[in-house]
């Protein structure tokens, strides 16, 4: 029964035209610029999934009454495509985004979807869009799949219709600062998961309850806010949308364990890099107060924040209601850049792939 779905791919008859394109490369942000086509697969509980297709990017049209806009039946991954040297285009560990996807759909009360249909969705995309795989250092194709309920029904229970979709936009470096440290606010205000909660899950619900506490940390001057767990208050969590680690003067790491935070493949593969380089790696909890005092007695020598869209980005300050204290001498740390050039070397192809992560793909 889980023969993978063909895409029927429609060229685009109005593709942003060459000139434009080149133009917009000169000069990417995060998220902003969207290429010319869209992948999408319809579900009912009927059919399963069904009707994959690519073609021009444009609006849905939605009943007022769908779900998604009442009770965020939502999911979304987010993945980048980057352009090797020679010109090919490869995804980094696609699958680990696609088990992801179900494991959030699961948590979400959604329909899964096969995995192939999920690679083959990014992969159709790709090969409509492939001109929009820019080729400047730092820069990528970021792809974002997700799936949203639009059933028009009012009740509260899953939806018997969903969409999902993939789209594609050029990015240049997430942080407009480039290598610059990032600051950190510590809120004492908001949680961002509870225990059986959806942390774990890659959800827009999560990101809308984090928007506040964001704005809390913007108006501190800060980058970006860090949430302590819901329980004690007391234990590290991670970012909005990044994990954390910390790196210790006896040269070991240390990062959250799994349960309430979203285990990032960033940090999944972090994890192993550093392990590679024989790098003690334990994944336990570290608390705000340890955090404050082994900043301040220097037992900590960096921090660093990690995730696809910024990759890894270094922790110089934290700020929190009442203090602050700096991380080392408040830079990017030699540990913190060198797993973040190994990984960016993996990604790029212009260091040895030892675990197979990279995916060639043919357009
Ligand atoms: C996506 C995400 C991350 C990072 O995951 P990656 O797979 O490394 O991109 C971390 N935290 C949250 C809340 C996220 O949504």
């Amino acid at each position: 029964m889980t023969t993978p779905l063909s895409f029927t791919t429609t060229q685009n008859p109005a593709p942003m035209p060459e000139a434009d394109r080149q133009a917009a490369f000169g000069n990417l942000g995060f998220g902003t610029l969207f290429s010319d086509h869209m992948a999408v697969i319809h579900w009912t509980v009927e059919k399963g999934w069904h009707d994959a297709t690519v073609s021009a990017r444009k609006p849905f049209e939605l009943d007022p009454a769908s779900s998604v806009l009442h009770y965020a039946q939502e999911i979304f991954e987010g993945m980048k495509a980057y352009r090797g040297k020679d010109g090919t285009i490869t995804l980094f560990r696609p699958e680990e985004n696609a088990r992801r996807f179900n494991e959030s759909a699961r948590r979400m009360a959604m329909p899964e979807i096969p995995e192939a249909d999920f690679i083959n969705a990014v992969e159709a995309l790709l090969a409509a869009d492939a001109k929009w795989v820019p080729e400047a250092d730092g820069a990528s194709l970021y792809l974002r799949p997700f799936m949203f309920a639009n059933e028009a029904f009012l009740g509260v229970r899953p939806s018997k219709e969903f969409i999902f979709c993939v789209i594609a936009s050029p990015v240049g470096p997430y942080f407009k600062g480039g290598a610059k440290p990032v600051s950190i606010w510590a809120t004492q205000s908001f949680t961002r998961a509870a225990i059986g909660g959806t942390g774990a899950a890659k959800c827009g619900g999560n990101y809308a309850a984090s928007l506040q506490a964001q704005a809390e940390a913007a108006q501190n001057g800060c980058d970006q806010v860090v949430f302590l767990d819901a329980k004690e208050h007391n234990w590290i969590e991670e970012l909005g949308g990044m994990n954390v680690f910390f790196v210790f003067e006896d040269g070991s790491i240390s990062t959250p364990p799994l349960g309430t935070i979203l285990p990032g493949i960033t940090r999944k593969s972090l994890i192993q890099l550093a392990k590679d380089a024989g790098i003690t790696v334990t994944e336990r909890p570290y608390s705000f107060e340890t955090w404050k005092a082994d900043a301040a007695s220097g037992k900590l020598k960096e921090a660093f924040a990690c995730g696809t869209a910024a990759v890894v980005a270094g922790i110089g300050q934290v700020k929190y209601e009442g203090g602050s204290f700096t991380m080392g001498d408040g830079q990017t740390g030699p540990v913190t850049t060198k797993l973040r050039e190994t990984l960016v070397g993996i990604q790029r192809g212009s260091i040895a792939d030892p675990h197979g992560w990279i995916r060639s793909v043919s357009v």
